[in-house]
């Protein structure tokens, strides 16, 4: 027997098969998918084996051994992770290795148990029991198997009952994980959601789009549809934006469902998550939820992949190779085993709501809030005239709401989108600022570590107390994080309790859940935070949203921008009011006139899509365009300039129909010591382009100097 395996090497001239000859002893375990040991040169490396055959023209080697007894990519995963390879444009052996749990990754596995608990099942009976024999035998006419302790408290020597042959004794495995179960907590479906319930059940289309208000019942109905497929024995992917979503979202599908539900997500310790993978792997978790990565997760018989919130950038991997986007996999793996795909916003992006419109996905919407709630009253302060009496970020009016909330024993969200205190901290006197020695950026200064820090390498120094430049005693900082608006709070209302909540303050795990609970059982007045705090959460009590600067996501150089604060004010104005209690929303803008901010005021989705996409067809940008962005980096920066313009060049010798611009440092130039320019190229179709990424790459394979990463349709470049 020979086996085809695909090596963990991550050369990508090197990622194809190699024949390996399977020792008589391991044929047994031998299944496409699993994961073997192999040597290759003198390395001993990990690889995946994808087919087999009879004979081979060379001289084989043999696999060392089977690393795991299950296979851990399911025929479906394995066809997946070829499309995968083809979409991101990247090796097929870093496309499986990304829909690994990391517990499974070879420097991880020694250091995970499975553990185990012990029970008993009865072996034999015997005539000549003594009576606390019969007590235990009598625990078996009920349950086949009975754990440890029951059986102890009947019979402490249980070993004895081992030995003499009346119990066996079996190893169950322990799950680190165990959800409190309340079973069957569910609401009757408004009519409005029933009617979208029944046009989803009812209908053959492949994908959907659930445009729903903020609180319209998206999650009730995508709770009614997966106990229509648990019914039919299917199960179900839930894809939520991330962690801090995810403890409300699990707690209402453990509610409902039970312990069926497996929860996949980075708060989640390596052991915790190997011990869900494998529940779901052995078919006893029948509903995923999770963060991007679980659309890998290995569950079988699919019924429906539901994604949440389906706008969030969460969705799309433009950090790290493969540069994969989640929702496109998604439709692609429903496709591939006939389930379907459900996508919900209140403000779906502007792509997805494009193909909605031309019939591409099926669109479903809610229009009111299940509760029956009125959307929030939304007031724009328009900070050109409210800086005058304002006390630090906070106008008058906005400071005016707060202490009336207070008074009322309601509770309020206050969103800034800045951490630390301040933005930068610069000479008055010579101008110097404090830039990152490795990035192409400002330092952030953080008063509670008292140091300057950098958002992007982690960088960190001392501040001095005079400019390093001029020597003068004239630092001062500027801009404002949330640091610096929780000690405002803390002066402007000495009684109320703020929490605080972005990176800084729930790094540890679990803080985030712990933080929301307390949030929720009134412990705090003010929950202030990041983008964190926008999303999908839901307090009964909170009835004042406040976002101290909606320019902040306006300001960035991106095509997003608008769609981002759109976005971002409509989700985080959905955090309030949601039941029965009327909730208002105060903007804060120096761009009070601002299409993105006016349709926000009003509620409009519709509106501001149509008025973007006009933008979008003038500006040829998706849903328009497709784009790729090409990141080239290297040390040296004068090189990395030159082959950047020589690989545009060549771009612009074999595109004719599509638009080409760059190189530029359109983010950060400097990142970590590493110079980057980019290459836009805005497209229609790909046939062209895949053939000049395929010379491109051929040019600059040996090349060590630079780096070059290719990302289709990034959201952020
Ligand atoms: P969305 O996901 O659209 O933001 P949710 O599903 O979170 O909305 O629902 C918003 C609120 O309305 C929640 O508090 C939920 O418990 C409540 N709710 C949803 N559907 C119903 C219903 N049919 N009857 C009563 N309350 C509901
Ligand atoms: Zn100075
Ligand atoms: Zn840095």
């Amino acid at each position: 027997m020979i086996a085809c395996v695909l090596v963990e090497l991550q050369n990508k001239k090197l990622d194809k098969m190699f024949d390996y000859n399977v020792p008589k002893d391991l044929e047994k375990y031998m299944k496409i998918g699993i994961r073997v040991k192999v040597p290759f040169g003198r390395q001993n490396l990990e690889g995946f084996v994808l087919d087999f055959k009879d004979k081979s023209d060379f001289e084989l080697r043999n696999i060392s051994y089977v690393v795991d007894k299950d296979i851990v990519l399911t025929p479906d995963l394995l066809r997946l992770g070829k499309i995968m390879k083809e979409k991101t444009y990247s090796s097929l052996i870093s496309c499986y290795q990304t829909m690994l749990p990391k517990a499974l990754k070879a420097s991880y596995k020694t250091d995970i148990k499975i553990k185990y608990d012990t029970f008993y099942e009865l072996n034999n009976t015997f005539f000549n029991l003594t009576p606390k024999m019969k007590e235990v035998v009598s625990l078996f006419s009920s349950n086949k198997i009975i754990p440890r302790k029951d059986v102890m408290e009947k019979y402490r020597d249980v070993r004895k009952l081992v030995d003499i042959g009346l119990l066996k004794e079996v190893k169950k495995e322990h799950y680190r994980l165990n959800y409190d179960i309340e079973k069957n907590v569910r609401y009757e479906l408004t009519p409005d959601q029933k009617s979208v319930y029944e046009e989803f059940i009812n209908t053959d289309d492949s994908v959907y789009l659930l445009h729903g208000v903020t609180g319209s019942g998206k999650t009730e109905v995508y709770m009614e549809i997966i106990d229509y497929y648990l019914k039919m024995g299917k199960t179900s992917i839930v894809l939520v934006p991330e962690i801090s979503l995810t403890p409300q979202m699990v707690e209402r599908f453990t509610k409902r469902f039970g312990n069926i539900v497996a929860a996949l997500h980075s708060a989640l310790s390596d052991g915790e998550r190997y011990d869900e993978w494998r529940r779901i792997s052995r078919g006893d978790a029948k509903i995923v939820i999770g963060a991007r990565s679980a659309l890998f997760c290995p569950l079988k018989n699919i019924g429906v992949i539901i994604i949440d919130e389906e706008h969030s950038d969460s969705y799309i991997q433009d950090d790290a190779s493969p540069h994969y986007n989640a929702i496109e996999l998604a439709i692609i793996r429903a496709k591939d085993v006939h389930a379907k795909v459900m996508l919900g916003s209140a403000t779906p992006s502007l792509e997805s709501y494009a193909r909605a419109k031309k019939k591409l996905y099926h669109l479903l919407s809610l229009t009111k809030r299940a509760t029956g709630a009125p959307l929030p009253d939304v007031k724009i302060i328009d900070m050109n005239y409210g800086i005058r009496n304002a006390t630090g970020p906070f106008s008058q009016e906005l400071i005016d709401a707060i202490k009336k909330k207070i008074d009322k024993k309601e509770q309020i969200i206050l969103l800034l989108n800045r951490r630390g205190y301040s933005r930068v901290v610069t000479c008055k006197n010579c101008g110097y600022t404090y830039k990152c020695p490795n990035c192409d950026i400002a330092l952030t200064y953080h008063k509670s570590s008292n140091n300057l820090r950098c958002h992007y390498c982690g960088y960190a120094s001392n501040v001095d107390d005079l400019c390093p430049s001029c020597h003068s005693k004239t630092l001062s900082s500027f801009g404002i994080g949330t640091e610096k608006v929780e000690e405002y709070l803390n002066k402007i209302f000495p009684s109320a309790r703020v929490l605080r909540m972005d990176y800084d303050t729930t790094t540890r795990k679990g803080s985030h859940k712990k933080m929301l609970d307390a949030f929720k059982d009134h412990k705090y007045d003010i929950l202030l935070g990041t983008q964190i705090v926008a999303k999908g959460l839901d307090f009964e009590n909170v009835t004042l949203v406040g976002i101290i600067n909606a320019d902040t996501s306006l300001n960035i150089p991106n095509y997003r921008s608008s769609e981002e604060t759109f976005s971002l004010i409509s989700q985080t104005a959905g955090r309030c009011g949601r039941k029965g209690k009327k909730g208002t929303v105060y903007i804060q803008t120096f761009n009070k006139e601002h299409y993105a901010i006016k349709y926000a005021e009003k509620h409009d989705y519709i509106g501001f899509y149509h008025e973007e996409m006009k933008i979008r067809h003038t500006l040829k940008y998706p849903p328009y365009y497709y784009i790729l962005y090409i990141k080239i980096g290297g040390k040296d920066n004068m090189y990395t300039y030159n082959e950047s313009l020589r690989i545009k060049k060549s771009f612009e010798k074999h595109l004719k129909d599509e638009i080409i611009l760059g190189p530029s440092t359109t983010g950060i130039l400097k990142i970590n010591n590493v110079f980057h320019y980019g290459i836009i190229i805005k497209y229609k179709e790909d046939d062209n382009i895949r053939k000049v990424l395929t010379l491109m790459e051929n040019a600059y394979i040996s090349n060590n100097k630079i780096k070059i990463d290719i990302i289709f349709n990034p959201r952020h470049f």
